[in-house]
């Protein structure tokens, strides 16, 4: 999932970035008066928990909301993996602070093994502002994401402190620095398959462990909350559904929602998107504006969604314009 695109995008252009986040740092770590003394005592901690959700694989779930000060950015799956010689994690959550959180649950729950391999299944922020935490030699995924956190990382970072204010302090964006590109790698004794697939954004890794099966889909996969859109090419993302669809694999970890072992994080976000799709082709061929758009009514099955109305509104912002321009004709002025 993601913050606001265009929003990180003015964000990445505003070198002042730096010192209003230092300026935001420095309140909410209280300046020593009686008023910041008590405002800067609160103890901000996720409590994170790992749940065991296939031999030695470890899922840590976040809520299915949108970001808030009261789920500090928890919002987002995260998961780690005890291999032979080591330990392998799949995304590091939204802040330093989350990062710092996960670092210390690995260490309770596999103690003494070292973290061999981080990897970060795409750019949006819940999923990569975690990475200082973690040896950043060991961060690990395509490419084109690792471009996309450079383009968009700081714009991103900019806007989570807008959000969550004190949860993100400390935090700023760390790029991976290993650049993949085999289908397969081992580590620490273990393989893993890498599929490089699209349509989230323009770059989505899934990882699956072929020793237990589990296929670790990031956000190309959601269940029981509402698929965000910020990046997302529709059609590529449903081939790329269709593909996971056909994967052999035992149990599915989404990028939001509870683990899944019957594939039903794959059907109700392809249903979704067609929906979504077909919803806001329609919206645009009747020429309505994006405001009429926005309050047509979601379907009954999509009410289990956690924040589908805010998200649909999200959705006509991101798919509009795009959708005007390839379904309006281009009329030629002939005079
Ligand atoms: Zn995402």
């Amino acid at each position: 999932m993601s913050v606001d695109s265009t929003a990180g995008k003015r964000a990445s252009a505003a070198p002042a970035s730096r010192s209003r986040r230092q300026v935001m740092q420095w309140f909410a770590a209280g300046c020593g008066c009686a008023v910041c003394g008590s405002a800067g005592a609160r103890l901000l901690d996720f409590d994170l928990m790992a749940v065991e959700v296939a031999s030695k694989t470890w899922a840590v779930l976040g809520r299915t909301e949108y970001f808030n000060m009261d789920n500090g950015g928890n919002i987002v799956n995260v998961a780690f993996i005890e291999v032979p010689d080591g330990v392998v994690v799949v995304d590091t959550g939204p802040s330093k602070r989350y990062g710092d959180a996960l670092n210390a649950l690995i260490s309770k729950t596999v103690p003494g093994k070292p973290i061999l391999r981080v990897y970060n299944t795409h750019h949006h922020p819940d999923h990569f502002l975690g990475n200082q935490s973690f040896d950043s030699s060991a961060i690990a995924a395509p490419q084109q994401v690792i471009d996309n956190i450079a383009l968009e990382g700081n714009g991103f970072a900019d806007n989570m402190y807008r959000l969550l204010g004190d949860w993100m302090r400390g935090t700023y964006p760390v790029s991976p620095t290993v650049a993949l590109e085999a289908d397969r790698e081992d580590v620490g004794g273990r393989q893993f398959s890498l599929y490089y697939l699209a349509g989230h954004t323009s770059s989505d890794l899934v990882i699956r462990d072929d020793e237990t099966g589990v296929l670790f889909a990031g956000d190309l996969a959601f269940l029981y909350r509402a698929p965000t859109t910020p990046h997302a090419d529709i059609k590529t993302w449903r081939a790329s559904l269709d593909l996971l669809s056909g994967m052999d694999k035992a149990l599915l970890i989404p990028g939001h929602g509870p683990s899944d072992a019957k594939d039903e994080s794959l059907v109700q976000t392809a249903d979704y998107l067609d929906w979504l799709y077909g919803s806001i082709s329609d919206s645009v061929m009747r020429g309505l504006t994006m405001n009429e758009a926005m309050v047509l009514s979601i379907p009954a099955r999509f009410e289990g969604l956690g924040v589908v109305r805010t998200e649909y509104e999200r959705s006509v912002v991101h798919l509009y314009p795009a959708m005007e321009d390839a379904l309006y004709p281009v009329v030629e002025v002939t005079r």
